[in-house]
């Protein structure tokens, strides 16, 4: 086993929003303090972390000074300039690697390297230009969604096209920024399987969720997900090689499409995910515990899903509901803390539970 961080070392988080704000409660369950770096004004995960540094992801005073003071450094936003990992990395353990950041943030990298593992991906070209529509939806078909090569999540920086004419005026708004066409996957149903590595190599992969999207945004997951065991199989297999084929540590979130000839990879997020919420109340260890066990080098806990379990999100409005939602039976309810309520803004959370089936 290789050498853990005892309780009481300090973990440097990249990113201040909901998903370090309960990275840093899982890890101040185990003993650990953390340290938050996020530019923005806000910080859900500062309120409840030793300390905030708010600087540039560019300032490179700030995040050696923030290097000095952690033990070992992850990320909760996968848009985290990759220059940023490498810079700390010189200087602190950065778990994931930043090799993991590199890929997902890049659709086009992102799917080469998926289909070179042997996955099977929607099919897709690369766009370097109007010119090079024909011959990408010549590769994909039609419809067909233009995605920007970066910075897309929640459905942000992806429009769905029916004709080349369509594809041409999308593709002119994104204002020259690099872009891939996706075939469209005529899919049953989106799963997603959270998976995590230690740093001795174990894995752990919990059951895949099953999850409904809304306007782009995740609204609900549910266990277990509505798959055959080959295809669950089929899902865990392929999250493992994924965390296999980049020395993964921590916490990845893989999501697939289910289709009636198989399973597609859609995309992975190198971090704690929202379709996994659903694991805090309905297994012994959950996303979080074990993401923070494997970036200290600890061994990782029990993932094996206790309860069927109903996660939903509130997003916007919907967190104006916690006065009924607490007194719910039942309901496990998660706020994040956040002063601003917005459309689209993810509020919080709640889990519902039943016996497993
Ligand atoms: P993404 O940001 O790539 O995860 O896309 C957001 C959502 O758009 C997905 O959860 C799907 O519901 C839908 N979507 C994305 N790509 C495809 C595709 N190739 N075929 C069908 N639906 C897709």
């Amino acid at each position: 086993m290789p050498e853990a961080l005892p309780p009481g070392s300090v973990i440097g988080i990249l990113g201040g929003g909901q998903l370090g704000r309960m990275l840093a409660i899982a890890a101040a369950r185990l003993g650990f303090a953390c340290h938050i770096y996020e530019p923005a004004a806000a910080a859900p995960a500062a309120d409840v972390a030793r300390a905030w540094t708010r600087a540039a992801w560019e300032d490179e005073a700030a995040l050696a000074a923030f290097a000095d003071g952690v033990d070992v450094v992850t990320y909760e936003f996968e848009n985290v300039p990759v220059a940023t990992a490498r810079f700390l990395e010189a200087r602190k353990p950065v778990r994931p690697g930043p090799r993991a950041l590199e890929i997902a943030r890049d659709r086009l990298d992102e799917k080469r390297f998926l289909n070179g593992l042997g996955l099977t991906t929607a099919p897709f070209a690369d766009i370097d230009g109007p010119d090079g529509i024909g011959r990408a939806i010549a590769a994909t078909g039609l419809p067909a969604i233009l995605k920007t090569r970066r910075m897309g999540y929640d459905g942000k920086g992806q429009v769905r096209v029916a004709s080349e004419a369509e594809a041409r005026a999308a593709l002119a708004r994104f204002g020259g920024t690099a872009a891939i066409l996706e075939g469209v996957v005529a899919f049953n149903r989106e799963v997603s399987v959270i998976g995590v590595r230690g740093l001795d190599g174990a894995v752990v992969c919990y059951d895949p969720a099953e999850n409904r999207h809304e306007a782009g945004i995740l609204r609900e997951s549910r266990v277990p997900a509505a798959l055959s065991r080959r295809e669950a199989n089929d899902a865990v297999l392929a999250s493992g090689r994924i965390l296999n084929a980049l020395d993964y540590v921590g916490v990845i979130g893989v999501e697939f499409f289910a289709a009636k000839n198989g399973l597609y990879v859609n995309e992975f997020a190198p971090r704690v995910h929202n379709s996994g919420h659903w694991t805090i109340e309905a297994c012994r260890v959950d996303q979080f515990q074990n993401h923070i066990r494997a970036i200290a080098g600890w061994p990782l806990g029990d993932g094996a899903r206790q309860w069927d379990a109903t996660m939903t999100n509130l997003i916007g409005d919907a967190c104006a509901a916690w006065r009924g939602l607490a007194a719910e039976d039942g309901v496990a309810l998660h706020l994040y803390g956040k002063a601003e309520v917005r459309p689209g803004r993810k509020m919080g959370h709640v889990t519902r539970l039943l016996p497993r089936t």
